[in-house]
């Protein structure tokens, strides 16, 4: 379990700083695989199709001002995916895009797919070139947070006095589970067809994803709820068994509870203020993560992790390519920048720049200003573009105070 290391000297930065870059090395403690703290970091950037090169574009911008702010370098490397890729080099990540990215400190990737490549064979699909990646360098844990910001509260389906406060990590675990196992198919048994599939998880995919959700939650509120169906299934008994063993052994100080999954989803609808990181296998995880991220209400402002064993981790938004919106500087850029502000946090070990990213992210909203998507009838704000957005993020990046010093 890594913590931030408090020992250093802490003072505030407002200028810049030259550092010679230190190479890309990640950590191989359990739990989240950060690189250490340092003064250069290389990312590389996958603007991919639709409106990710406009979002990338005001990312970017964020990033400088930020790295100006804080006297820290961060060099941003672009590489192609989806169909932007499949236009350049007839492959949906080609290998020259996978090495780059295993060669980073962190990836940071907009969205990808559109109207163009639909008809394409499945190799040929910008989908395809997702899936490679997070074969590729082994992406099995998901962070999907659902935080409601009180500026949006309106923009929920859900009661303002239910959602107000809400911020939940969903941690889920991304290649295994039922989606994966094996036997699976399709069989004709005794005249009629079959079907089935194989919930399985090993303890060692269990404990891996356990380390994560312990990390990510002692660097959160310190409560981690483990969903699972263990009163039916002994899949869940066994990951019910593997949690409490790595938590109560690893993460001494967490508060962990379990809840069946039928009550999970009840309870994220009736008290979502109840939870503060959740962990779940595959299929329970893509479902309550799906219902969390609801919680909030737009797309548009809704990051993601998916994070591996070894190496660099995939920050993006969870929205898609939004072709019916792409060129027309309509995006919300926020998602990408709150995904940047993940990156931060959880890869590149820069918690206080990550919440000083979050909290100009939450003053743009406080001054008024809204992109088409969060923008609600009657509100009195003003509705802006996807670069005038990014500007006003990377304007208050350099002029809010900071509530956290930041470390040296
Ligand atoms: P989508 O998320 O792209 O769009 C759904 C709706 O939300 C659209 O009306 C869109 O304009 C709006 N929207 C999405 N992001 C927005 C943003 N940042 N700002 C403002 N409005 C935004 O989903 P879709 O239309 O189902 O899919 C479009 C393409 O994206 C498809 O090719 C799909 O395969 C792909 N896709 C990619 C990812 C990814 O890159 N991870 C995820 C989902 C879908």
């Amino acid at each position: 379990m890594k913590f931030l290391p408090i020992s250093l000297v802490s003072l505030l930065v407002t200028g810049c700083s030259a550092f010679a870059p230190t190479p890309s090395f990640h950590s191989t403690q359990p739990g989240l695989n950060a690189v250490p703290r340092k003064d250069s970091y290389d990312i590389t950037l996958l603007p991919g199709d639709g409106i990710g090169p406009e979002i990338t574009e005001a990312t970017k911008k964020v990033i400088s001002s930020l790295c100006k702010r804080c006297g820290f370098e961060i060099n941003m490397n672009e590489a192609l995916i989806g169909g932007a890729a499949i236009d350049e080099k007839n492959d949906p990540f080609p290998d020259d895009s996978l090495e780059q990215c295993l060669n980073s400190d962190s990836v940071l990737l907009a969205c990808i797919g559109g109207y163009k490549w639909d008809k394409n064979p499945r190799e040929l699909r910008p989908e395809t070139g997702l899936l490679k990646m997070r074969k590729e360098m082994g992406l099995f844990a998901n962070l999907r947070p659902a935080k409601v910001l009180p500026q949006l509260i309106d923009a929920s389906t859900l009661k303002r006095e239910v959602v107000e406060g809400v911020d939940v990590m969903v941690v889920r675990e991304l290649t295994g589970d039922v989606y994966f196992g094996t036997p699976k198919g399709i069989d004709v048994v005794d005249g009629q067809r079959v079907g089935y599939n194989n919930m399985i998880y090993s303890e060692s995919e269990i404990e891996r994803i356990a380390r994560v959700a312990g990390d990510v939650a002692s660097k959160r509120g310190g409560q981690l709820c483990s969903v699972d169906k263990a009163n039916v299934l002994d899949v869940s008994q066994l990951w019910r068994d593997v949690v409490t063993d790595i938590t109560t052994k690893e993460f001494p100080d967490i508060e962990l509870s379990h809840m069946y999954v039928d009550n999970a989803a009840m309870q994220l609808i009736r008290y979502p203020k109840q939870f503060d990181t959740i962990v779940c296998g595959n299929i329970f995880g893509d479902i309550l993560s799906d219902e969390a991220s609801m919680l909030v209400g737009s797309l548009g402002m809704l990051p993601s992790a998916s994070i591996g064993e070894s190496g660099p981790g995939v920050f993006e938004p969870c929205h898609g390519s939004a072709p019916d919106i792409a060129g027309e500087n309509k995006a919300n850029p926020l998602a990408m920048i709150l995904s940047a502000a993940m990156m931060l946090r959880y890869d590149l070990e820069r918690p206080t720049e990550a919440q000083l990213l979050e909290d100009a992210v939450e003053a743009a909203l406080d001054k008024g200003l809204r992109t088409a998507d969060i923008k609600i009838d009657g509100d009195n704000c003003e509705l802006v573009g996807c670069v005038e957005m990014g500007e006003a993020v990377a304007d208050l990046v350099t002029s809010l105070d900071l509530k956290t010093p930041i470390e040296v």
